[in-house]
């Protein structure tokens, strides 16, 4: 089908789309994600996601969450900035949080929102005043994709570019379909969804496919079975997120991360195999994935 073509993401492509950094660059010349993750049920996803970005060349990450999860991350990452919000009865992030919340946003360069966040009123809440005020590019993963399947046309309102990461299961919540029918027939499904709400879609699985919200897609050439573990998601967005923050189109900043995350999900299983290997294994080995300058 003519007009679902896409182009295979190899290493001359991906490395073609990462940012530069220059000689006489300083922090404030990479971007700021505002990561908005993390839950007291999942502490892991935000740990995950904010590995996957201070290992992507963004130069801040602000966490924003409960407690005990930037706590957790402090702890993992001492490179990030926190936002500590106050946590509901669920151990989610409370709504009366927002303003301080804000003051971040207009900072970012990016903002991801969604792993690890959980459902309830208030997390929804906080997704639509996110959504409705951000002034960057948005990464929208796990919650925050079953969050806006509740209300898809929400979509239609927003500005900003977004980039939605739904694995099989998520883009059928999307789609309002089952997920056999997507497998079935994924390209036509999923590049029209991007089109008609203007979004950028990374379908992930086997051979995730990113479509943009103009014509053109990216199938990936990497990655491996080993990543079929619970965090594996949660590290792709971050990735995604940092270089999203570093100015990169919302397509390439999408189909370079999801390159180099299975690139380096290779060099892992390489070493340790896929029984064994851990997400933040594959964190780990981004350092041999991503190009040397
Ligand atoms: P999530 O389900 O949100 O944790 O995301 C899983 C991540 O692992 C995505 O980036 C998938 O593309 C990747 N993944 C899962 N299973 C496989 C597989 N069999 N081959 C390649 N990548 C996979
Ligand atoms: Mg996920």
């Amino acid at each position: 089908n003519l007009t679902y073509r896409y182009a295979l993401v190899n290493e001359a492509l991906a490395s073609s789309f990462l940012p530069v950094r220059a000689l006489d660059s300083n922090k404030h010349d990479h971007g700021y994600l505002l990561l908005i993750a993390g839950s007291r049920d999942y502490i892991g996803a935000a740990v995950m996601a904010s590995e996957g970005a201070k290992r992507s060349g963004v130069g801040y990450v602000c966490v924003a969450s409960v407690d005990e999860v930037c706590r957790m991350v402090a702890s993992k990452s001492p490179e990030c900035v926190f936002l500590r919000l106050d946590e509901n009865e669920n151990g989610r992030m409370d709504l009366l949080s927002f303003g301080r919340l804000q003051k971040a946003m207009e900072r970012a360069t990016a903002i991801c929102i969604g792993p690890g966040l959980g459902i309830d009123d208030d997390t929804r809440a906080l997704f639509a005043s996110v959504l409705e005020n951000a002034k960057c590019p948005v990464i929208i993963d796990a919650d925050g994709i079953n969050i806006l399947s509740e209300n898809i046309n929400v979509l239609d309102s927003v500005t900003v570019p977004v980039v939605l990461t739904p694995h099989i299961g998520e883009m059928a919540r999307l789609l309002a379909v089952d997920s056999q029918s997507i497998l079935n027939d994924r390209y036509e499904l999923v590049g029209n969804f991007a089109k008609r709400y203007g979004v950028t879609v990374v379908c992930k699985g086997y051979r995730t496919f990113t479509a943009p919200a103009a014509m053109g897609a990216y199938m990936n050439t990497t990655g491996n079975a080993g990543l079929a573990k619970a965090g594996s998601g949660d590290l792709l967005s971050g990735i995604i997120g940092a270089l999203l923050a570093q100015g990169l189109a919302p397509e390439k900043a999408a189909s370079a991360g999801v390159y180099y995350h299975g690139k380096a999900a290779d060099l892992c299983q390489a070493e340790l195999g896929q029984m064994y290997m851990q997400p933040m294994d594959v964190a780990h080995y981004l350092s041999k994935a991503y190009p040397k300058l």
